[in-house]
């Protein structure tokens, strides 16, 4: 993977700042409580110099006569007429009093704002990283089946929650101290500047000013190892989810070959790669720290050797040393804010990059939307190739499905029968030629309008994870009970549901797992039933059946096409007799076309394919 400039760290926060901006309300409130807190830090360091003070005085001589006040606090003291110490230097009842008074409040309201700060900014947090995944999930289920057969599905699971609550962690653990840990250092540097302005120290200024961007030289170094390693950690636990939906997915398959230790083995190997680049994250971020304490131990050296060779009076530097202290918490908050930004860049440069997928269809500018089959469907001259370079699968097919009309399509497997089905439920458009449904380009439809006009009982039946009740009633949600019951019975279903104590409620696991074959196709017939689409595609099952139950999947199958526009892929050419017309299909190509007597009578290759079965 191509490393990303590191200046996109900005870019992809800019991005994020737009799904923040719903909630600038609570983000002004959120800010402000920091910026108090954090900003609170400035009227306690006012207050040191007067509180060291008394110890100089105490320890050493008097102040010079005429010597300038320090401190707000003092000059208000002052004003009030209230005195700090008395005559032997001993803290005054009214200087206690004061004290005990204001600690206490200036200490509430910094919880106060703390808890402002952490709950609206972690609310936003939360909220964003909601709102990110809604729109993961929605971006993701209207890609194109071309997309999906591209797609690797654990990956995409990893991504809508490895990545998500990677970047929930950032912007959680982030987001309070992105305003609040530069508002005190801050504070506190300005601190050092007003002290130094007033001790006319204004070298020290310099000094500060020059030195202590040296501290922030880690944090970038050390951002960027972490930012690398956790997005090839990322890669590798996508990978790592992947294998075992793979694995659990096809664990029969497993199993069968008996590859148990073999895939265990695979799964060993990616995980110890995954490992490792979270350690190579690890050690960047745990260097990080150290490396900026150094630099500040360094800093602080040189700040003793320069006052002490500008001979400057020990309680000059006291509370630029009680700054520092106050300033050493923030700026470490910094480097661990550091960290999680990275990580969460890494996370969100990879869901961006979902979210900017679009394989959708084109949709037309202005839909038409279509509310019934009045005519025929056409294949006008249509030719399609998955890929862009692949080959054509299906090569100038020219068609026409007349209203209640059964069209049967054969040919061998890979013939194109499942791609002409496709193109007419438009889960693809054609590279050439068009598909006309009433004299409509499909193109032109409202595609959820079009979709509800067409069933489909495919091979593999799809079912949830629910009651047979919700898998029947799927995309036909206001069905109520009665409806669902007849449409089951019509499926030849009712009875094997009943049988069961809970009945049209029973929970059949995941892809109807604890159904058998063709209960699960009886499933899926109901479910077209139900729902009473006016054309049905029809893929028959291949899948060997005992001949009791293949009676009741043809009695139900023969139901469904009751009434109803049907394009049959035929596996079984003993179905399709009675088709009104019969499409052979070879390479994608229509190569004979009839009824089953013409296309006998024609001697052609639909004879032989029938001859054959009839051997
Ligand atoms: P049939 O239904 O007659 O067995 P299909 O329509 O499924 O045939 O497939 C026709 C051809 O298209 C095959 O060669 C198959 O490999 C290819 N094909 C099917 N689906 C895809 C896909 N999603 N991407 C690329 N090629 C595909």
């Amino acid at each position: 993977m191509s490393e990303p400039a590191d200046s996109s760290t900005y870019s992809t926060y800019r991005r994020l700042a737009r799904y923040v901006r719903p909630y600038t309300g609570r983000l002004i409130v959120g800010m402000l409580a920091g910026f108090l807190a954090g900003g609170s830090v400035f009227p306690l360091l006012q207050q040191l110099p007067e509180v060291i003070k008394p110890f100089e005085i105490a320890g050493t001589a008097a102040p010079a006569a005429g010597e300038k006040k320090t401190g707000a606090v003092e000059n208000i003291v002052e004003k009030l007429d209230i005195r700090m110490t008395e005559a032997d230097g001993r803290m005054t009842w009214q200087f206690m009093l004061i004290t005990l008074w204001a600690m206490p409040v200036v200490v509430a309201f910094r919880a106060l704002m703390n808890y402002l700060n952490n709950y609206y900014m972690r609310w936003i947090g939360m909220r964003v990283v909601r709102d990110i995944r809604d729109e993961l999930f929605l971006n993701l289920e209207e890609q194109s089946l071309a997309f999906f057969g591209k797609s690797d599905v654990g990956q995409l699971i990893s991504k809508c929650t490895n990545d998500t609550g990677i970047v929930e962690q950032a912007v959680s653990n982030t987001v309070a101290e992105v305003i609040r840990s530069p508002v005190e250092i801050g504070a506190a540097l300005f601190f050092v500047a007003w002290f130094s302005v007033r001790q006319e120290m204004f070298g020290l200024v310099v000094l500060v000013s020059l030195v202590f961007p040296l501290c922030v030289i880690p944090i970038i170094v050390m951002g960027r190892y972490v930012r690398r390693y956790t997005r090839a950690a990322l890669d590798r636990i996508s990978t790592l989810v992947s294998r075992m939906h793979e694995n659990f997915t096809g664990i029969r398959v497993v199993k069968a070959f008996d590859m148990e230790a073999r895939e265990a083995a695979r799964f060993r190997e990616m995980n110890k790669s995954y490992f490792r680049s979270v350690i190579a994250a690890l050690r960047a971020e745990l260097l990080m720290t150290p490396l900026m304490e150094g630099l500040a131990i360094l800093m602080g050296c040189l700040f003793i050797v320069v006052c002490y060779a500008r001979g400057v009076r020990l309680y000059q530097i006291l509370p630029i040393g009680a700054a520092a202290v106050f300033a050493y918490r923030p700026i470490k908050q910094i480097a661990r804010i550091n960290v999680c930004l990275q990580r969460g860049a890494a996370a969100l440069e990879r869901i961006y990059a979902l979210l900017d997928t679009d394989t959708r269809l084109p949709i037309a500018a202005t839909p038409v939307r279509v509310d019934g089959f009045r005519d025929r469907v056409v294949f006008d001259h249509v030719s399609f190739r998955y890929e862009p370079d692949g080959p054509e699968v299906i090569r100038d097919a020219c068609m026409a499905i007349q209203k209640s009309h059964v069209v049967a399509v054969v040919g061998e497997t890979g013939s194109g029968k499942t791609t002409l089905a496709n193109l007419l439920a438009r889960f693809y458009d054609p590279t050439a030629g068009r598909v006309l449904l009433d004299g409509r380009d499909l193109r032109e439809l409202d595609v959820s309008r079009l979709r509800k006009l067409i069933g489909i009982v495919t091979q593999e039946t799809i079912l949830f994870n629910d009651t047979l009740a919700n898998n029947i009633a799927y995309g036909a949600e206001d069905a109520g009970p009665e409806a669902i019951q007849e449409a089951a019975k019509q499926a030849n279903a009712h009875a094997f549901i009943m049988a069961e104590a809970r009945g049209y409620e029973r929970i059949i696991g995941e892809k109807g797992f604890v159904l058998s074959g063709g209960e699960r196709q009886r499933i899926a017939i109901a479910r077209a039933i139900l729902r009473n689409p006016p054309i049905l595609i029809l893929d028959e099952a291949t899948s060997a059946l005992d001949t009791a139950t293949e009676r009741l999947v043809q009695e139900a199958i023969a139901r469904v096409m009751e009434n109803r526009t049907v394009f049959a892929i035929a596996h079984r050419l003993s179905t399709i007799r009675h088709a009104n017309l019969i499409l052979l299909l070879d390479h994608g190509r229509i190569v004979e076309r009839g009824t089953h007597e013409e296309l006998c009578r024609a001697d052609g290759r639909y004879r032989k394919l029938c001859d054959m079965a009839a051997a």
